[in-house]
């Protein structure tokens, strides 16, 4: 399923749904590369969209230069509550605008996920159990209502095409130890209160995210990896059309998600064929919700 490249003085090292990883080779190029930038991960962000824990044909062109532009702003908000492990941008002219080089952390196999608002799994565990990881939240809570104070709900990262698990705060502590545990969820709930305010001075409201930490190993500093705050990781809705009790718009791959399970996809989501591939007007509106969230956010436009 990688459709990674070949990029002079980096090997490939692993393809998720989405990011394809690469270290500095063996090779007098590679060798350059580690003795500037250190023990370094180029993270590069592809055009594929996933839904439903498929990848999906085709691409959305631009998504890659969006999430990591978006990421690369963010990190910047939250530069002062936070380390991240951004180290350039200089990457090889094939990727630019959709890589970065970073510092290679041993990163927590824990999903950080914040959540201000309810929806996705959160809302289907409250509706089962009147809590979310174990956290118990009022009753009388519907589709889109937001919470009385955001909440940590971290979940376990599943292997490629399995579901990630949300866990309760008690089994992070056992895999991750009580302090980092704390730290985790500490960091988690800063960065969203900040960017929660953020986007919502731009009309945005951040219903959740999702964060990834790791170790930097020269610091030992728990620093902020992956991505972030990109409609990937994150429900964004559009404020004015926020109406608690529905499922909400939102700025991400919503248009592939309702062609998919429509009648007209003839895609059956239970079964084990893959989807069929998106038509092109899928793509293009997909294209252009990505590309909204990067310009309401930030304030300006991305050419890409
Ligand atoms: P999925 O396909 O479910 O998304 P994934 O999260 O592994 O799986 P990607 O998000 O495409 O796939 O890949 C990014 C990978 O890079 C993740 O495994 C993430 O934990 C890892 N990662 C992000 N930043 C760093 C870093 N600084 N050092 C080491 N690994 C990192
Ligand atoms: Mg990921």
């Amino acid at each position: 399923m990688t459709d990674a490249i070949t990029l002079t003085g980096w090997q490939h090292t692993y393809s998720g749904k989405v990011r394809d990883l690469y270290v500095p080779d063996g090779s007098e190029q590679g060798r350059t590369l580690a003795e500037r930038f250190g023990d370094v991960v180029l993270v590069v962000a592809s055009d594929r969209v996933s839904a439903y824990d498929h990848v999906l044909e085709p691409a959305i062109p631009g998504k890659g230069t969006v999430l990591t532009q978006l990421s690369l702003w963010w990190f910047e908000q939250l530069a002062d509550l936070v380390p991240n492990h951004v180290v350039s941008t200089d990457v090889p002219a094939e990727v630019a605008g959709r890589a970065m080089v970073c510092r290679r952390l041993q990163m927590f196999p824990v999903e950080c996920v914040a959540r201000g608002y309810l929806a996705g799994s959160g809302l289907a565990e409250y509706r089962t159990s009147g809590s979310v990881t174990g956290i118990e939240l009022p009753p009388g809570l519907v589709d889109g209502s937001r919470l009385p104070e955001p909440i940590f709900t971290p979940a376990t990262k599943a292997d490629l095409g399995d579901h990630d698990e949300n866990v309760p705060f008690s089994t992070v502590v056992e895999t991750v130890g009580a302090d980092a545990a704390a730290t985790l969820r500490d960091l988690t709930l800063a960065v969203y209160a900040r960017a929660e305010a953020i986007a919502r001075e731009r009309g945005v409201v951040l219903a959740d995210t999702k964060l990834e930490f790791g170790t930097d190993p020269t610091t030992g500093a728990v620093t902020l990896g992956d991505e972030v705050l990109t409609p990937d990781s994150s429900r964004f809705w559009p404020a004015d059309e926020w109406r608690p009790g529905t499922a909400q718009p939102s700025f991400d791959k919503q248009f592939v998600r309702d062609w998919l399970t429509s009648a007209s996809s003839g895609w059956d989501r239970a079964g084990d064929v893959p989807p069929p591939p998106l038509p092109a007007d899928v793509v293009e509106r997909t294209r252009d919700r990505y590309l909204e969230a990067y310009e309401r956010l930030t304030g300006s436009a991305l050419a890409v």
